[in-house]
């Protein structure tokens, strides 16, 4: 019989030459918001619908949990009373329950938010960070592009862009973790032919957790290869706004490329998500807004 966690794309993780060791995967919906469904998927309904949220925790056998993102949380609301900055809230209305919070879910199943040692940021987007503080010992690790190009933004500049400054905790520039130099896995050419991608960011330095760069939703956007006793996984953050979109191939709407810093850029990201999906089917893709992903591993509880 063939086993699940066996895959092609084994031979990425070989040739970190790192000891990568298999993680377990939970996600979580930390709030939501409303779109008319054609801005998000192409050829949707004019019909507001309902965008989850997601995020995830990573247990590590050896280095404890690990946070992607963080959903919505209670400070979206405080950032977001004073214009400019209430026109993304006006734009993208939000529904969210305190208990919805990272923080407070985690902490509802025994894990303490204090005790969280990286959270790892796919972009600095409002509904990926929102949370942040409620992690007060938790390194921030990114990719330096993804913030370098919000770090100046104010007023309404970066409320256009989806920044806002002040969901970063006070002591941000102390615990944050820009990807380094030497993280950076160059892969050479013809090897693995159908992986789409030319790099990949070891992100804890064991092999585990892979970066792979998915611009054009934002600067630096990026996706977090993974796997499981069950199978590989990609968090792809919003390089797709649901299964469905890069399955169908599907593109939001020009309009979402409104705010979008790079539509060509967003375009190569969902190619190259297409041809992943279409080389290793065994692998799963979670994208941050899929009410399909929050269906199954978050409602139903199937587990990932
Ligand atoms: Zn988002």
């Amino acid at each position: 019989m063939s086993n699940p966690a066996h895959s092609k794309l084994d031979a990425l993780w070989a040739y970190t030459g790192r000891f990568a060791p298999r993680v377990s995967l939970r996600l979580f919906s930390a709030g939501s918001c409303r779109h008319p469904e054609w801005v998000t998927i192409r050829g949707g309904s004019p019909r507001s619908v309902r965008i989850p949220a997601l995020f995830a925790a990573i247990f590590h056998p050896d280095e404890g949990t690990i946070l992607f993102d963080t959903g919505y949380a209670q400070r979206f609301f405080r950032e977001t009373q004073p214009f400019p900055a209430r026109l993304y809230r006006m734009a993208t209305p939000v529904d969210f329950r305190p208990e919805q919070g990272a923080a407070a879910q985690l902490r509802a199943s025994g894990i303490d938010p204090a005790g969280i040692p990286r959270i790892i940021v796919s972009h600095f987007h409002a509904d990926h960070i929102a949370g942040l503080r409620d992690f007060p010992a938790a390194e921030l690790l990114y990719e330096p592009e993804a913030f370098d190009c919000m770090r100046r933004l104010r007023g309404i500049a970066a409320v256009r862009k989806g920044y806002l400054s002040g969901l970063l905790p006070d002591d941000f520039a102390e615990r944050a973790q820009p990807f380094a130099p030497e993280s950076r896995i160059e892969l050479p050419e013809g090897f693995l032919p159908e992986f789409p991608f030319r790099r990949a960011t070891d992100v804890l330095g064991d092999g585990s957790l892979l970066a792979v760069d998915l611009p054009g939703h934002a600067y630096g956007q990026i996706g977090l290869l993974l796997r499981t006793e069950r199978g590989p996984r990609l968090l792809c953050a919003d390089a797709a706004w649901s299964a469905a979109a890069y399955r169908e191939n599907r593109p939001p709407s020009a309009l979402a490329g409104v705010i979008m810093p790079d539509r060509r850029a967003y375009a190569a990201s969902f190619r190259r998500l297409r041809k992943l999906a279409a080389a290793f089917p065994e692998l799963t893709v979670i994208a941050s807004h899929c009410p399909e992903a929050e269906r199954l591993y978050v409602k139903e509880g199937r587990s990932l």
